[in-house]
This record gives structure tokens, C-alpha cells and sequence, in this order.
């Protein structure tokens, strides 16, 4: 078997890589342990409406629904509502995530890509020294699958960094660990995504109700594996679904389990190999929301792997254009938020009350980090310490 480019994993990151090296005409073959794209679901299944501007889904059938923004509750019930434009990676679309990758897998492959399932890479393929392409198991059959290029897009759990030598080990503080319910015979009826923040609620995290029409929602919990002990993520979502009478009643269609990266991007490129996704931890540290930078980034994996293509150069400096255009793109946002979630650790319930109630009458058409800080730092100056490091990158 011979391929321009094998990309491990059929996630958004994968099929997005895969749809736009096969449009700059390489040969790409996708494969995926599982048995079918998408499922299960491992997602809160949030995401911008910016998505739209890739031009990469057809049809509606990938949306449950259309949010008009978000609402994010301090520890007292203050809220502080944010417009879909404004509201960050995670709130736009609440989709149905199975239909969601199947979609942009079924895009991969109208471009000329091919996918095979139940198919598990076990290791890289190398020749004297060099990536060659991938060991793969596909049922039973042990398979040797040789490309110019290999594509990691693995997820959170990636090992293939790690079998090119890149340190991918992800530590506790790094790492948030989810529980999910979807929910059903509930009375959400809200137009928005909603995130509330407290050390009680969720230490050094949130818990999130999207909803996906009046009666159904998934309502998930994500709390930083530090701060967390066996049981703790269930213990907590089930007490704030308890504490709601338009939630209590509700019944399980769904329930998940997971983790999600929060510390910052790893080295995505190694010689002739590329990360790309979870796989490369291009996840937002504050949100844990990572479904608009995979695509974002397979976009542009894509793109170089289809010049690459063409010149025939496999290099490392060659393929390093992806990384370059993905940092361009969005790592100053992701760096500003890991250093704001740090300083967002630190805060004290009291502290997270008194900046929603100084934020909640304020005008988002102005949305941006330093505007938000500036108001911040000019109605409570103690602030100002704090915040001076996010203010200094914000204006960088
Ligand atoms: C509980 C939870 C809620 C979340 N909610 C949101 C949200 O609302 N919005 C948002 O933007 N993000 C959310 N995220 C994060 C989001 O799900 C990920 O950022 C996103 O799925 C990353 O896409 P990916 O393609 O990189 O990886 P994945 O979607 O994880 O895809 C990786 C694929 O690789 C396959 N694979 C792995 N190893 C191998 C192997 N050895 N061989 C072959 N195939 C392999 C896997 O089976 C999988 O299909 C959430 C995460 C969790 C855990």
C-alpha cells in the first residue's frame, strides 16, 4: 500500500486535512480504529458559527441548533451574556457531532480521499531511521502502509507524537477530565450556551448546558485532574442538575466520559511528520473547546501537505509552513488564554463574582482582551497586578 499521505485518526482535525491535501491532488488515505466516524460521541458538541466561512459542511442536518451566544454565571448567579459573534470557539452551533464528522469525512472523501475503519495504527513505519509511513492492524490483518507523509490526528490520547520522539506527556494541571449527560425531559428553553464557574461548581473548570431544542440538552462538567479525585466530576455534575428544578427531572439518552487538553500547543511538525488537532493540544486552555482550531489547522496541514506534493519535498522545513500558519493564525490566542487561565485559577469565588458583576452591563460590540481588561482595571484598580501579564500580551 502506497500513499502520498496515511492521516491516523478520522476526527475533525483528520478528515479536514485529509479533504484539502486530496484537493491540491495527493493520494490520502485516512484510517480509524473505529468501526464508525463519529461515534461515540466524545463532545459537549458546541461551536462558532465561524465554522461556516470554511465552506466544508453541506446541508443543516450536522445542527441541532442555532445559538444566539453565551451566558457565563459566577459563583452567586451573576450572568454576563456574550453575542455569537463574540462569545469564543464553543457557542454558535450546538451540533450533533456523529453526523458533524461523518459529514467532513464524507467531505475528505468527495475530494478523492479514502478511509478505512476499524483499522488501529500500532506504529510508524521507518527506514533507516526515517518515517516511512504507518503499521497498522485492520480486523485481524497486520498491514504496512507506506506514505511520504504521516499525519497524526489521533486526539487527545495521540501516541503518534510520541513515536516520533515528540514529548506529547500531558500533566494533570494540563488536563481537564469531563463527565456529560444528555439530557432529556428538561425545561431549557434558552437561546444561549451556558458555562458557570466556581470552585464549587467545578474546580479549575465549568459545568456547560447546551442546549439541542427545549426539552433536550447536554449538560457536561469539566474539572482540572489536579484538583479532581475518582468519582469527583460525576459527584459534582449530579449535585448542579440536582440543585435545578428545570434540569432535576431529567432522564439520560447519553452519558460520556472524558478528558480534554489544557495547556499549550506541542511541537507539530518532526521531519516528515505532522500533528495536527488534540493531537497537537491546539485546544483552547480556557474552554477546552477544540473542534475550531482542528479545523483550522487541517486546513492548513492540508494545504502545505498538497504543495509538498507537488514539489516532492518532504522536509521538515518544508512542512513546517503548517506550523507557521496555524501559530499565525490562532497560538497568540491560545498562549493568552493559558496565561489567563492561570491567573483565572488563582481567582477566588468572590473575585469571579465581582468581575461578572463589573462585566455584566458591559457592551461586547467592543469585545476584545484588552478593552475587557481595561474596564476591569479602571472599576477595581487592586486588579490591575493580576492582570498586568495578560494586559502586556494582549497588546503585544
Ligand atoms: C467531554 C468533552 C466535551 C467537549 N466539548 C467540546 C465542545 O463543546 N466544543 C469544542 O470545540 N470542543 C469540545 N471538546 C474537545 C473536542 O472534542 C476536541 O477538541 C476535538 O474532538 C478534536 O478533534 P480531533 O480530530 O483532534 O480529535 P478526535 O475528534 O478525538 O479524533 C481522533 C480520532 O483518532 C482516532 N484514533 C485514535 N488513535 C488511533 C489509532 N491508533 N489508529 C487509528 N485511529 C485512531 C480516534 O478513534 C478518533 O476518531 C470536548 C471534549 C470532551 C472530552
Amino acid at each position: 500500500m502506497k500513499y502520498d499521505v496515511v492521516v491516523i485518526g478520522s476526527g475533525p482535525a483528520g478528515s479536514v486535512t485529509a479533504r484539502f491535501a486530496a484537493e491540491a491532488g495527493a493520494k490520502v488515505l485516512i484510517v480509524e480504529r473505529r468501526t464508525e466516524v463519529g461515534v461515540p460521541v466524545l463532545c459537549g458538541e458546541g461551536i462558532s458559527q465561524k465554522v461556516d466561512n470554511f465552506k466544508i459542511l453541506e446541508g443543516k442536518r450536522w445542527i441541532a441548533t442555532k445559538m444566539e451566544g453565551a451566558r457565563i454565571f459566577s459563583p452567586n448567579g451573576t450572568h454576563i451574556t456574550l453575542s455569537a459573534e463574540f462569545a469564543g470557539s464553543e457557542t454558535g452551533y450546538v451540533v450533533y457531532r456523529d453526523i458533524f464528522d461523518q459529514e467532513l469525512a464524507r467531505g475528505a472523501v468527495k475530494k478523492g480521499a479514502e478511509i478505512m475503519l476499524n483499522t488501529c495504527a500500532l506504529d510508524l513505519l521507518k527506514k533507516d531511521g526515517k518515517i516511512k509511513g504507518v503499521r497498522a492492524q485492520h480486523f485481524n490483518e497486520k498491514l504496512e502502509i507506506e506514505a511520504d507523509v504521516v499525519v497524526g490526528a489521533d486526539g487527545v490520547e495521540s501516541r503518534v507524537g510520541k513515536w516520533a520522539g515528540i514529548q506529547t506527556t500531558l500533566k494533570p494541571y494540563d488536563l481537564e477530565t469531563c463527565v456529560q449527560y444528555t439530557l432529556t425531559n428538561i425545561e431549557w428553553d434558552s437561546p444561549y450556551c451556558d458555562f458557570f464557574l466556581g470552585k464549587h461548581v467545578a474546580p479549575g473548570g465549568y459545568v456547560w448546558v447546551f442546549p439541542k431544542g427545549k426539552d433536550v440538552a447536554n449538560v457536561g462538567i469539566g474539572i482540572l485532574a489536579s484538583l479532581s479525585e475518582s468519582g469527583k466530576a460525576l459527584q459534582l455534575l449530579d449535585r448542579f442538575i440536582a440543585a435545578r428544578p428545570e434540569l432535576k427531572k431529567g432522564e439520560p439518552l447519553r452519558v460520556i466520559t472524558g478528558a480534554d487538553p489544557v495547556g499549550e500547543p506541542i511541537q507539530s511538525v518532526k521531519d516528515n511528520l505532522l500533528l495536527v488537532g488534540d493531537a497537537a493540544r491546539q485546544v483552547d486552555p480556557i474552554t477546552g473547546g477544540g473542534l475550531m482550531s482542528s479545523i483550522e489547522a487541517g486546513k492548513y496541514a492540508g494545504e502545505t501537505i498538497g504543495k509538498a506534493v507537488e514539489k516532492q519535498k518532504f522536509d521538515q522545513q518544508t512542512l513546517s509552513e503548517y506550523e507557521s500558519l496555524w501559530k499565525k493564525a490562532f497560538g497568540k490566542k491560545l498562549h493568552r488564554n493559558y496565561v489567563a487561565k492561570e491567573i483565572m485559577l488563582d481567582m477566588e469565588d468572590k473575585t469571579l463574582d465581582m468581575l461578572a458583576d463589573s462585566l455584566k452591563d458591559y457592551k461586547f460590540e467592543e469585545f476584545s482582551t484588552l478593552s475587557i481588561i481595561k474596564a476591569l482595571v479602571t472599576k477595581h484598580p487592586s486588579l490591575l497586578m493580576k492582570l498586568t501579564p495578560l494586559m502586556k500580551l494582549a497588546r503585544s
